[in-house]
């Protein structure tokens, strides 16, 4: 881009963003696409990625046989960057997305992008984009939406040689619109998302493809959300659609281990919280009767930190694991939210080195 056009687009930009500051009323977002000013573009081709690059587009021009279009050559990323009353701008654990991204590419033979090259295009989308970030007292934050595909043709299965690697963003409201509150959600046993050696484990858009039957009908009838259990014998909690499951009894933090699990960020997190509370905690094998023994159970991830489940209803077999009766979160939960929340805004000091302050 040249000399010119850079400033014409930078003008643009500015322009812009001062018409949409106005229009922004911060209180009344949700989890949906909001156009902000730009978003960045890296290609590899050749063999190697190309330098990154600024766009205010908010299309792409895609081969029409692309890999990414065909067979599933796919994989994304969630985190989010939040304001904190120091008017400071903090990024949460962006260094894990780069690493689950480059394991994510490595499942489905993608060219993985580089763990430096992620946070620069992550670190950039926020700067350029940095008037749309929530003022810290509405309780919203940015999200960041890290995305890699085949862009290259090939109409024989194998991988492509091209592919595109780009991150955009948007301010997003607080999951909780409504506070912190617990909901019901519904065993998945007619649905499986993962199989248990397939790409469960890492964030492709198959694994979404997959799931999207089963929230539909979980949604139908009023819940939620999903949890699925193991696909080979349905004995095994596994995670909810887009989120890790945990229970909490005797004072531990228990969560599921399996193959077909995506390994949360929140939950990594979550765990290291229980453990500096005091907590003990545990990865493991969790079996579907276990559910009775939990006092607290939620689902852990980026967009909610933790969503309290009140009831879980085994629909098919008629039979119901309740943990909130009255509506309250568990209080071990709410801590544990709270904790994690505080970090993130910058209320609370950054003891893991969880966060990169944009400078
Ligand atoms: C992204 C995702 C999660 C949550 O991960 P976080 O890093 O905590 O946002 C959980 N399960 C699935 C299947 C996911 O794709």
């Amino acid at each position: 881009m040249d000399c010119i056009t850079f400033m014409a687009e930078n003008y643009v930009g500015k322009e812009l963003t001062s018409l949409r500051m106005k229009n922004i009323d911060w209180s009344s977002l949700s989890f949906q696409y909001i156009k902000t000013d730009y978003n960045v573009r890296c290609y590899y081709r050749g063999g190697k990625w190309g330098e990154l690059e600024t766009s205010t587009s908010e299309e792409v021009s895609i081969h029409m046989a692309a890999t990414g279009l065909h067979y599933g050559q796919q994989a994304f990323e969630g985190l989010k960057a939040f304001k904190g009353k120091d008017e400071k701008i903090r990024i949460f654990r962006v260094a894990d997305n780069a690493k689950r991204l480059h394991d994510s590419a490595e499942e489905i033979l993608m060219a993985p992008v580089p763990e430096e090259l992620f946070t620069k295009a992550v670190l950039k989308a926020v700067e350029l984009n940095k008037d749309f970030v929530p003022p810290y007292e509405s309780g919203a934050s940015l999200y960041i939406r890290p995305v890699l595909y085949g862009t290259g043709p090939k109409i024989g299965v194998g991988p492509a040689d091209e592919y595109l690697f780009m991150v955009f963003v948007m301010p997003v409201g607080p999951y909780f619109k409504a506070g912190f509150k617990p909901t019901n959600m519904m065993i998945a046993r007619k649905y499986d998302r993962a199989a248990p050696l397939g790409t469960g484990k890492v964030k492709v858009g198959g694994n979404y493809a997959a799931s999207l039957r089963a929230s539909h009908a979980a949604h139908k009838g009023g819940y939620s959300a999903v949890l699925f259990l193991d696909s080979k014998e349905k004995k095994y909690i596994d995670e909810c659609g887009p989120a890790n499951f945990f229970g909490i009894k005797n004072n531990t933090y228990v969560t599921p281990k399996s193959e077909s699990i995506l390994p949360s960020i929140t939950n990594k997190s979550l765990i290291q919280l229980a453990e500096d509370m005091g907590l003990k905690t545990e990865r493991r094998a969790v079996l579907l009767e276990e559910l009775e023994t939990f006092e607290e159970a939620g689902a852990c991830g980026t967009a909610a930190v933790i969503s309290p489940i009140a009831q879980i209803d085994d629909v098919e077999v008629g039979k119901s694991y309740v943990f909130a009766k009255d509506g309250v979160p568990g209080p071990i939960s709410e801590k544990l939210y709270n904790k994690l929340r505080a970090i993130q805004y910058g209320d609370e000091p950054d003891v893991h080195g969880w966060v990169t302050l944009l400078e």
